[in-house]
C-alpha cells in the first residue's frame, strides 16, 4: 500500500482551550480510544462572537473545560459533524446553557444492520464508533449553505457523507480552513462500516475535499493537515488501491470476507481483523454495484465471484 503521510500530534493538554490558528481554540476532551486518538478536540471559532464544532462525548470533565473556555463568550452556533457518541452528545446540553442553535445536515439516518448483506453484527462487539440517536438538529443545513455567521467567521456546510450518511465538514472562509470531522483525519483512515458507511460516497466526497482550496483541514481527532493536496492524494490512492486490492483476490478465487482479510489484512493483529471486514464489505458493496463482482447468498454465508 502506498504510504499516507500521516500526522501525528503532541501530548494533549487535556482541558485546556488552546488557541491553534488566529481565531480557533481546540479543547481535547479526556476520551482516548482507537476510534478517537488522543480525544475529541471541540473547536471554539471566534472572539466574543463564537461558534463551538462538536461539543464533544458526554464528561464531567470536558463540560467543565467548555464552560470554562466559553466564560464571557456569546455562543452563536453549536455546528455538529456527526452522530458519533465522541462528536455530538454535549450539543443538547451547550444549547440549554446558551441558547444556541444545534446546526447539522441531520439526526442519524436509521439505519438497522441490513441482513440482505450482512449478518456479521454480533451483540457486544464493537466495531466502530457508537452513534447518538438522540441527537436531532435545531436547524437543519445543506451543501454550501451558510451554516452560521459571527463577528468576523463565516461557517459554511460542505456535506461529505461516506464515514456516515450525514457528515458535515464546516469551512471557514476567513481562514481557508475546513473542518473535517471524522471524514479526514491527520493520524488514521476512517471507519467506513455499511450500512451506514458508504465506500463509494465517501470516495466521491474526498474527491469533494480535493477541489477545494482550503489552506488547512481540521479533524475532531488528531493534528490538522497542512498541505492538504498531497495527504488527500495519498488517501484517495489508499482507498483505490485497497479497492483494486479487494477485487483482485475475489479473482484469485476468495469468495468470502474471511478469507480475504487473511489475505489482505496478514500484517494487521487478529483482534482488527473483524473492524478490517467492515472495511472489505464496504469495498465489496461498491465492487458489486460497479458490476464487477457478482454477490451469492446472504450474510457470512455470502461469497462474491468475480465477473
Ligand atoms: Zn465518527
Amino acid at each position: 500500500m502506498s504510504a499516507i503521510p500521516f500526522v501525528t500530534l503532541d501530548e494533549p493538554r487535556y482541558g485546556a482551550a488552546v488557541q491553534v490558528s488566529p481565531l480557533v481554540r481546540r479543547v481535547i476532551a479526556n476520551n482516548p480510544s482507537k476510534y478517537t486518538y488522543l480525544g475529541t478536540g471541540t473547536y471554539i471559532v471566534g472572539h466574543g462572537d463564537v461558534a463551538v464544532i462538536d461539543p464533544g462525548p458526554v464528561l464531567d470533565e470536558h463540560r467543565e473545560a467548555l464552560t470554562a473556555a466559553l466564560e464571557g463568550q456569546r455562543v452563536r452556533a453549536i455546528l455538529v459533524t456527526h452522530c458519533h457518541s465522541d462528536h455530538s452528545p454535549l450539543a443538547a446540553w451547550l444549547r440549554d446553557e446558551t441558547g444556541a442553535p444545534t446546526i447539522a445536515f441531520g439526526p442519524h439516518a436509521v439505519s438497522e444492520p441490513d441482513p440482505e448483506i450482512d449478518d456479521e453484527i454480533e451483540p457486544g462487539v464493537t466495531l466502530e464508533e457508537t452513534t447518538d440517536t438522540d441527537f436531532d438538529p435545531d436547524v437543519r443545513v445543506g451543501d454550501g449553505e451558510v451554516a452560521a455567521m459571527g463577528a468576523g467567521w463565516t461557517m459554511r456546510a460542505v456535506y461529505t457523507p461516506g464515514h456516515t450518511s450525514n457528515h458535515m465538514c464546516y469551512a471557514f472562509d476567513e481562514e481557508q480552513a475546513l473542518f473535517t470531522g471524522d471524514h479526514v483525519m491527520g493520524w488514521s483512515t476512517t471507519v467506513v462500516s455499511p450500512p451506514d458507511g458508504d465506500m463509494r460516497a465517501y470516495i466521491d466526497s474526498l474527491r469533494k475535499v480535493m477541489e477545494r482550496d482550503d489552506v488547512s483541514l481540521w479533524p475532531t481527532h488528531g493534528a490538522p493537515v497542512t498541505s492538504p493536496k498531497p495527504f488527500l492524494e495519498a488517501f484517495l490512492e489508499h482507498r483505490l488501491e485497497r479497492e483494486s486490492q479487494v477485487l483482485a483476490v475475489v479473482r484469485f478465487g476468495h469468495a468470502d470476507i474471511e478469507e480475504m482479510v487473511k489475505q489482505l489484512y496478514a500484517d494487521v493483529r487478529v483482534e482488527l481483523h473483524k473492524a478490517a471486514g467492515r472495511s472489505v464489505l464496504s469495498h465489496l458493496i461498491k465492487l458489486v454495484d460497479d458490476g464487477l463482482v457478482t454477490v451469492e447468498g446472504k450474510g457470512k454465508a455470502a461469497r462474491y465471484l468475480p465477473n
